[in-house]
């Protein structure tokens, strides 16, 4: 590509004018984007805390129930307890990737889903709200469903709670149902009331962040209208979309369709509790480097059941010194610490021990991201706290090599994590995408361009890579590109 002179190199001395008028005007702009950006968190603010009120209540309903009821099946209780509780985390962490998105670094995960385990979550959470109402609260699945599919499950579970609790809301009498279909990889999930309704010239505003509709009915319901805007986002997000038709005094039904493909084999790695009872070859060292005797004590019990030799250290001078003598094949390795921290003890594990040493650094801080893995930095791999020890096995097998033995019968479960695009990159391609990345970094849309040729033109196996990479960089999307790059070099 032939790069075109640049408007603000070289200007003639008459220009200054101008120059001062075109100053001004980027510094209006910059301004006004900042306000934006301001406005926006604000708006994000509220909606979390919307969002967490709806498991708070029932965690809340169930606790008071517990109190009261004797004959109430505490097992029962504490399993939706424990769902709710693992809702607020999700948003707890949504909160926590918005500011990863903020910083440049979007994910999108691909979970392996067991589709109708989590619409039956969903309907098993709301299932008192309802039966409190008098409404019968139904899953009806229409078509087969793939055991598996590809999708965002935190994001997909939000989708769903979302609509199932609002439906749940404006329905005095009757019932609610979440209905679904799959056909050609796409899901078609219906929440169907026989509620309030809602009027026609209300059909679209409805999805307006703090638009609560016209009718007196809804507005005396509690609600700040977000949760329409964030089920909006969050279903384009996943690629899909969610819509409404409705009659008023009838019902309404909301509709969200997305692509969620079912991968063709299902893989065989963890991804459900308790399948994976083991590993295949020699027994495994690990050690983990963790001040917080609790955590220390969950993973020395989770990964001492997997037949792993499982060390234990409380901080980074005490692992370093275990590391030496118990020569581990990997460290798991927390960074806030008291004394050494874990970033600086993984800079001397890996000066002493190489690169055959994995090390996966565990953080409550997601801010601390850095993913690793890239042959520069001292870790391979990084996990948030609280740990979800599904991923966690998950991840010691990808970085061991392991093959785990599961329980019987076999069923198929998650990979470890889906390959990003770009993966299995040749070593070669490496400096050609940080060199995308210092452009995109400072914002530099034409090295950036001249970056992906390169890329494409070196490295014929990146062109699927540079193929989203040019439409991002397209749609002036600097942060979504650099986004797909953290996940290429995952
Ligand atoms: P909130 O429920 O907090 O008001 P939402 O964004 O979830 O916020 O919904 C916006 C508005 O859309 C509601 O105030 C209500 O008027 C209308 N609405 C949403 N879901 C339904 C439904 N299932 N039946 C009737 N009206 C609904």
């Amino acid at each position: 590509m032939t790069a075109a002179a640049d408007p603000f190199d070289g200007a003639p001395l008459g220009a200054e004018p101008a120059a001062h008028a075109r100053a001004l005007a980027e510094l209006r702009r910059a301004r006004e984007s900042a306000e934006a950006a301001n406005e926006a968190k604000t708006r994000y603010l509220v909606a979390v805390s919307h969002e967490i009120r709806s498991p708070l209540n029932v965690i809340y309903g169930y606790a008071q129930l517990l109190e009261r009821d004797e004959s109430l099946s505490g097992a029962e209780a504490g399993t939706i307890i424990r769902r709710s509780a693992e809702h607020v985390t999700n948003l707890v962490e949504g909160l926590l990737e918005i500011s990863r998105i903020e910083s440049g670094v979007l994910t999108i995960r691909q979970d392996l889903v067991d589709l109708r385990a989590l619409l039956q979550h969903v309907v098993d959470m709301f299932r008192m709200q309802a039966s409190a109402k008098g409404l019968t609260l139904t899953l009806d699945v229409r078509d087969r469903l793939p055991e598996q599919v590809k999708a965002d499950e935190k994001r997909l579970r939000q989708i769903l709670i979302n609509l199932v609790s609002n439906a749940i809301k404006y329905t005095p009498a009757g019932q609610v149902t979440l209905a679904v279909g799959y056909r050609s990889q796409v899901a078609d999930i219906a929440v169907i009331d026989t509620g309030i309704g809602i009027p026609p010239e209300d059909l679209e505003r409805v999805f307006e962040p703090f638009d609560r509709g016209s009718l007196a009915a809804a507005q005396r319901q509690p609600g700040i209208g977000l949760g329409l805007a964030i089920t909006r986002v969050l279903a384009r997000v996943l690629g899909g979309d969610v819509a409404v038709t409705s009659t008023p005094g009838a019902g309404s039904t909301f509709r969200f369709r997305a692509m969620l493909p079912s991968p063709a084999t299902p893989a065989r790695a963890s991804g459900r509790r308790g399948r994976i009872i083991g590993y295949e070859g020699p027994r495994r060292t690990v050690l983990v480097i963790d001040d917080d005797p609790a955590q220390r004590h969950i993973l020395r019990a989770l990964l001492g059941g997997l037949g792993f030799v499982v060390h234990a250290a409380a901080d980074g001078t005490d692992g370093i010194a275990r590391a030496a003598e118990v020569a581990p094949d990997i460290v798991l390795l927390d960074i806030q610490m008291p004394g050494l921290n874990g970033w600086q003890v993984a800079e001397r594990l890996r000066a002493a021990h190489g690169a055959a040493l994995r090390i996966v650094m565990v953080s409550a801080d997601a801010h601390a991201f850095r993913a690793g893995g890239d042959g520069r930095s001292s870790h391979d791999a990084f996990v948030t706290k609280p740990v979800e020890l599904d991923r966690l096995v998950a991840l010691v097998g990808t970085q061991l090599g392991l093959c785990w033995e599961e329980a019987e019968p076999v069923t198929p479960a998650a990979p470890p994590a889906p390959a990003p695009p770009g993966a299995g990159l040749p070593p070669e391609a490496a400096p050609l995408l940080a060199c995308v990345r210092e452009f995109a970094e400072v914002g530099h849309v034409r090295g950036v361009e001249r970056a992906i040729e390169d890329l494409a033109g070196a490295i014929p196996a990146a062109g699927a890579l540079a193929a989203v990479l040019r439409r991002q960089l397209g749609d002036f999307d600097l942060r979504a590109l650099l986004g797909t790059l953290d996940d290429a070099t995952r």
